[in-house]
């Protein structure tokens, strides 16, 4: 059986640790080429964009992939889509592996917004200090609230932050432990915090930090993916990989 991974998640890490050195399953993992460091991959790996739907149906066709597993991040929905739109033209069986949100808890100040711009706007008139968690992504959106001094968090430097006139940059890689985000947060006097509804483990402290502080969250909503089957396990997706290895 040959598998496409979409990766850039620790979800698709976590299959392509899974299926490394299966003699039954070739697995190739895709990453986009954002980072300029990925980690190690246990299984062959390609890097780039595919060209759109049309590219990545020719991508499927041309190295006889059997079946897709989409896990990329939640916001990655361009990907998603054009994955939907290849795989339902080739017939190739498509599965989402994703985690699920975050559920607002007790105590929780999120004020939900749906775009990057609607966060800036949320931050409201009055200069604030923010911290911006939502990665390089969108940096630029806070351009239109000069106004508040920004802490910055990215795995690498994001090309937009100088479009920001007060920020600070901070280059770290999760996961993040409760004690550090409090600290952090309490050093920095953080008023704020702005952050996408990623879901998972590895990042999950802000929230609770921002909680245990009294420190409101925007939190961005996730972006609308195709209909597709999902899986939020590891042994779920191996199961339905299972099942499709097992059909003619
Ligand atoms: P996106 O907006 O959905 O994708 C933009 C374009 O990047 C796609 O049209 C595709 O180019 C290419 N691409 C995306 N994922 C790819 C993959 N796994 N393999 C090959 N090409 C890929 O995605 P994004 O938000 O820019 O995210 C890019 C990558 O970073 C994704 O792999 C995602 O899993 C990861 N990531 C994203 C976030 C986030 O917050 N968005 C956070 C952590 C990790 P073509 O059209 O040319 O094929």
């Amino acid at each position: 059986m040959r598998l496409l991974i979409l990766g850039g998640t620790a979800e698709a890490s976590a299959l392509a640790a899974a299926l490394a050195g299966r003699a039954d399953i070739a697995a190739m993992l895709s990453l986009a080429g954002r980072t300029l460091h990925p980690a190690p991959s246990p299984i062959p790996l390609r890097i780039g964009g595919f060209g759109g739907a049309e590219g990545l149906r020719a991508c499927l066709e041309a190295e006889r992939i059997d079946v897709v597993v989409d896990a990329t991040h939640p916001f990655a929905a361009r990907m998603s889509r054009h994955a939907a739109q290849a795989c339902e033209a080739t017939g190739v069986p498509l599965l989402v592996f994703t985690r699920l949100p975050w559920e607002r808890q007790s105590g929780d100040r999120w004020i939900d917004v749906k775009t990057m711009e609607a966060a800036a706007a949320a931050l409201g008139p009055a200069p604030r200090r923010v911290f911006l968690t939502q990665g390089r992504s969108q940096l630029a959106a806070f351009a239109a609230a000069p106004q508040h001094r920004y802490l910055v968090r990215a795995i690498e430097r994001p090309g937009e932050i100088d479009a920001l006139p007060f920020h600070r940059l901070i280059l770290s890689r999760g996961p993040f432990r409760l004690a550090d985000e409090e600290a952090l947060m309490h050093a920095e006097n953080i008023e704020i915090v702005v952050s996408k509804n990623s879901g998972g483990e590895a990042t999950y402290a802000k929230i609770e930090a921002a909680r245990n502080l009294g420190v409101p969250v925007v939190m961005a909503q996730r972006p609308t993916k195709p209909p597709v089957a999902q899986a939020t396990r590891l042994d779920e997706v191996l199961a339905w990989i299972e099942a499709h290895r097992a059909a003619p």
